[in-house]
Order: C-alpha cells, then sequence, then structure tokens
C-alpha cells in the first residue's frame, strides 16, 4: 500500500499536507485549476490552483463567520451581494435568514459552481433556493454600474493573485461602498497576517478600505487548512459599529443553530493579537 498524499505549499519555507484516499477530480477551466480530493480527515475538498478553498471539516468556520457577523450587526439585511463563493457555502448560511429577499451571487467561473454542485452538496446545495440569482461573470465589473443596491457586500475570494486580483483594489472597494445602501456593510476575505505574503496583502486591503469607509475593522477566526491557520476578514460599513451596534437578542431571536458562530464570540473575534494590531495601525 502507498499512502497519497496532497501536499500544498504555505511559504517557500513550509508545506502543509494531508493524506487522502483519492484524487477523483482534476479540470482546468478557462481561469483556474480545479481539482477535488477524498480524506479521511477533512472529507472532500477541493483547490484552486492548488490551494486548498473549501473542506467539509472546516467549512463552517469560514461560512459562519462571513455571515452571521455581519447579520447580527443589522439583522434587518434584505438584499446581499456575495462575490465569488462558487462552492455555494456562504449563500447556504443567508438562506437560512428568511428575512433575506435576495442574493445576488456573482461568481466568474461557472466551472467551480457546477463542479460543487456534483462532489460538495454540503456547501452547495442551497444554490437552487428561488432567492438565489446566480451570474457568471468578474464580480469587479459587476459591481462598477450598481448604485445604493445592496445593505450586505461578502466577498467570498481566493488570494489577490489571478482572478481574485481585482477584488483587493481601492476602485473596487470603491465601487462596493457606492453600491451599498446607506447602512451597507461590506465583509471581505482578508488574508492571514502571520506569514509575510499574506500579511502584506492584509495590510493593503486594510488600508485601502480605511480611505473609503467611515467604519474599517478587522476580525479574526480560525482555519485550520489554510496558511498559518489564523485568517482574517474586514468589516468594513458606512455607519456600524460591529462591536457596539451588535444587536445579540435581534439575533438570538433568529433561533439559528450555528456551530463556530456565537454573539459572545463576536465581540472577542475584533479583539485582535498586538502584533496584528501594530501592524494594522501602521498603515
Ligand atoms: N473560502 C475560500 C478562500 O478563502 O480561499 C474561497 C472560496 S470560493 C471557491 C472563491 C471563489 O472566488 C472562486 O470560486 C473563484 O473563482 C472566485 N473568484 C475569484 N476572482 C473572482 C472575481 N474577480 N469575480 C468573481 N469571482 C471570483
Amino acid at each position: 500500500m502507498i499512502d497519497l498524499w496532497y501536499t500544498e505549499s504555505h511559504t517557500e519555507n513550509v508545506r502543509f499536507s494531508i493524506k487522502i484516499n483519492k484524487h477523483f477530480h482534476s479540470e482546468t477551466s478557462e481561469f483556474q485549476k480545479i481539482d477535488f480530493f477524498e480524506s479521511t480527515e477533512f472529507g472532500t475538498f477541493f483547490t484552486l490552483d492548488g490551494l486548498m478553498m473549501v473542506n467539509e471539516k472546516d467549512e463552517f468556520v469560514y461560512h459562519d463567520m462571513i455571515s452571521h457577523v455581519p447579520l447580527a450587526v443589522n439583522p434587518s439585511v434584505k438584499k446581499v451581494l456575495v462575490i465569488g463563493g462558487g462552492d455555494g457555502g456562504t449563500a447556504r448560511e443567508l438562506t437560512r435568514y428568511e428575512s433575506i429577499e435576495r442574493i445576488d451571487m456573482v461568481e466568474i467561473d461557472e466551472a467551480v459552481v457546477r463542479a460543487c454542485q456534483k462532489y460538495l452538496p454540503l456547501t452547495a446545495s442551497k444554490l437552487e433556493d428561488s432567492r438565489v440569482n446566480l451570474y457568471f461573470e468578474d464580480g469587479v465589473a459587476f459591481v462598477k454600474d450598481k448604485k445604493d443596491e445592496y445593505d450586505l457586500i461578502l466577498v467570498d475570494s481566493t488570494d489577490p493573485i489571478g482572478p481574485g486580483e481585482g477584488l483587493f483594489t481601492r476602485a473596487f472597494y470603491q465601487d462596493c461602498f457606492d453600491a451599498l445602501t446607506k447602512d451597507g456593510i461590506l465583509v471581505n476575505q482578508h488574508e492571514s497576517p502571520y506569514y509575510q505574503r499574506d500579511a502584506i496583502a492584509m495590510k493593503k486591503a486594510h488600508s485601502k478600505l480605511k480611505e473609503i469607509f467611515p467604519i474599517s475593522k478587522v476580525y479574526q477566526f480560525h482555519m485550520p487548512t489554510y496558511p498559518s491557520g489564523h485568517w482574517l476578514f474586514g468589516f468594513a460599513s458606512k455607519s456600524f459599529d460591529p462591536i457596539k451596534d451588535i444587536k445579540k437578542d435581534e439575533w438570538n431571536k433568529f433561533g439559528l443553530k450555528t456551530k463556530y458562530y456565537n454573539t459572545d464570540l463576536h465581540v472577542g473575534c475584533f479583539a485582535l493579537p498586538t502584533y496584528v494590531k501594530e501592524m494594522l495601525d501602521k498603515n
């Protein structure tokens, strides 16, 4: 018996490996290489251009934190735009709110969605919800002509290389600001503070958002399969402060059962380690 391992480089000097049972799907779309694996520890998982995107074991952390944090700050959100998120996990969490009327999801690569619908129903199964409208376009172009339209924008993107690059630019953040309603909130994938390459991307994203939004914070969560395991989202808003304006009782009344998110953790996740605060303050 030969052991099969999936290995990903987290830096030039660090590699992360998962023992796999099989590598059962591989395709190259117009935008990226898509691979699906089956493993004992993390269940089914898929990678884009050799980087872990979603696996069955820790996806709940990422999808809870991208969606429930802003919904607890503004439980009256009605119209949401998801940019990226082709696995469907973010849309799945949003569909749990009966109060949300419309979820537009703009994914550049239709092949990711189709493969996840086939191989990863845990995250993709709610893409058929009647409130979810799928657009297979570049999110950067999609948001350009939208004005005052969304209460919440969630950027569930790949890293700032390849198709995801434009989702980390100042011009894109400005277009998101314009696309948001007067109390609008933007949450975006913010990389990690730990390894240098990711930390540079994190600092750049934060300093650009700070120039545009009156409120711009960063919050953290624990993602075992992403480089260093320490990952961040940006929270930028036109009016709501993510800690002072949390509506704990209102959110708890939704009665959603969540495995990672809760309203106590919400307050704590904005308390950052000193080295991260220093990096963000230096901008
Ligand atoms: N949770 C994952 C993470 O943090 O690595 C992200 C998962 S989701 C699969 C990321 C998606 O963003 C990919 O399917 C990719 O095709 C999509 N994407 C990248 N750039 C995009 C763009 N400019 N417009 C829309 N979608 C984009």
